[in-house]
């Protein structure tokens, strides 16, 4: 056994540490199944612990990968052989939460669900959300500054953090447990740590805002014709829903027609249209706004904006709404799919969306190009199934990168860099400031043991 590995197993014990074998029991990550590889897995209780086996990686020279829920789509979190892993799944305690202050201070192995749902037993909401929220940490939406379907009310994780702790490679605490939205002293040093996957450190502990639970929830499905009447919608409903929008979702003919396909989910709407909205606004009275979400419906229907909708009538109604959008599974299996995540300006992603269509059918006559998006924040995703024996991820990715420049669009909205995109860093992101980037990385983690490779290499 490896000295490291020992020098662990003395420090944490042995059911803290994962070796040989055992390491293998574990799949790779959501999104693949094939066993997991390294040297071995850790798994500690506390900051303090998370601390020792730093430091103790720190002394053997030996390189780290930090886990969360491991539903990153950029391989951030997936290691190599020669790597060990730290996993946050044993350090999932929600330590306390305050209603009247609206916060919570939890280990960061929590889960999102977890997090949301001790949060509503207090009357309060903790507004990140995204489909992978039952595997999803805490930690990892800090690591990744993960985005999903509410940022166009609530703003990313960076806008829901208050506080954290963080340990650096050397095993060194850094704590900045604020419960409070000011602190003004000096840098705000946690903004380091949120979304620089793993890179500068581990976070151990968070302290994230709450916001009062909305008691009213209208949702509907639209369908529309054409690009122009998504946005003219979009416009319509965050003007006169006052603020109270929390999600717009927009499905291309291309995602909907695969999600509702026989075997699917059911269509409520017919599978023909160009568009589909998901929206949802929550609101402060129950009865009032579901009037007024209806009389809204009502007049874009006969205004021409939309051109059918429906609005669930019971909780299990709209649960089988968000799961065409959210629920994307058998969309996926058994087709070799290149995932998207593109951001650029809403005025220039309808013809973004239609250049890159065509280069991917040019190249792949049978492919599917599925489209889908938080619209509202500029954020376009992409499945791409070239369906052909000549699936070259790198022509896939040029496909879609090479019209971004032109708009002025970003390789990653929201899931990050990790090992995937490398390569794309610089379309996105200038020589200097990815100089500065490794500046950072080097005066933090001068021997280059958290995360390595990931997002850049040095
Ligand atoms: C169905 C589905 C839907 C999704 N929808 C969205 C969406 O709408 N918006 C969005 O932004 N993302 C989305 N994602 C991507 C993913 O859920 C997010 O990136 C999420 O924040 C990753 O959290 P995780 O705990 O799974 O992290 P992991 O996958 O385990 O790790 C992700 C990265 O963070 C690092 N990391 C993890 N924990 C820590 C920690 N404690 N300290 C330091 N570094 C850490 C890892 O090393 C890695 O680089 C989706 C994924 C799936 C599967």
């Amino acid at each position: 056994m490896k000295p490291v590995i020992e020098a662990l197993i003395d420090a944490l014990g042995e059911q803290a540490v994962l070796h040989g074998a055992r390491v293998a029991e574990r799949a790779t990550s959501y999104w693949d199944a094939s066993p997991t590889q390294a040297l071995a897995v850790v798994k500690p209780r506390t900051t303090g612990e998370v601390s020792k086996a730093l430091e103790i990686c720190h002394r053997h020279d030996q390189p780290v990968v930090t886990q969360g829920g491991l539903t990153g789509c950029v391989q951030g979190a997936v290691a190599s052989n020669e790597e060990v892993i730290v996993s946050l799944e044993r350090m999932n305690a929600i330590e306390s939460i305050d209603p009247v202050g609206g916060s919570a201070t939890v280990q960061a192995g929590v889960t999102l669900q977890a997090l949301q749902e001790a949060a509503r037993e207090h009357d309060c909401l903790f507004a990140l959300d995204l489909g992978a929220r039952g595997s999803c940490t805490i930690g990892g939406n800090v690591a990744t500054n993960a985005g999903g379907i509410s940022v166009m009310r609530y703003g990313m994780m960076r806008s829901q953090i208050l506080g954290l702790e963080a340990v650096l490679a050397d095993g060194t605490v850094m704590s900045s447990m604020d419960e409070v939205l000011k602190n003004n002293a000096g840098y705000d040093l946690k903004h380091l740590m949120i979304g620089t996957e793993g890179t500068l450190g581990i976070v151990t502990r968070v302290v994230v805002r709450l916001h009062p639970l909305p008691k009213s929830c209208n949702t509907a499905l639209a369908a529309l014709t054409s690009f122009e009447a998504v946005t003219q919608l979009l416009t319509d409903m965050q003007r006169d829903l006052a603020g109270t929008l929390s999600a717009y979702e927009v499905m291309w003919n291309s995602y909907y027609h695969a999600a509702t396909e026989p075997g699917g989910h059911p269509s409520p709407l017919g599978r023909e249209y160009p568009f589909y909205v998901l929206l949802q606004a929550e609101g402060a009275d129950v009865e009032r706004d579901s009037l007024h979400f209806e009389q809204l419906l009502e007049r874009s229907l006969e205004s021409g904006v939309i051109v059918d909708a429906v609005i669930p009538k019971s909780e299990s109604e709209r649960h089988a709404l968000w799961e065409i959008r959210e629920n994307f599974e058998a969309m996926l299996a058994g087709r070799t799919t290149f995932l998207y995540d593109v951001s650029l300006p809403i005025r220039a992603m309808a013809g973004y969306a239609e250049a890159v269509r065509q280069r991917i059918v040019a190249r792949w006559p049978d492919a599917r190009c599925i489209q889908f998006g938080h619209i509202a924040d500029g954020n376009l995703h992409l499945f791409i199934q070239p369906e052909s024996q000549d699936a070259d991820h790198l022509a896939s990715d040029e496909a879609v990168y090479a019209p971004l420049l032109d708009v002025g669009g970003s390789v990653s909205a929201e899931h990050g860099i990790g090992m995937e995109k490398k390569a794309w860093l610089a379309r996105s992101r200038s020589d200097t400031e990815v100089e500065l980037m490794r500046s950072l990385k080097r005066a933090w983690d001068p021997k280059n043991l958290l995360n390595p490779g990931r997002v850049f290499s040095l």
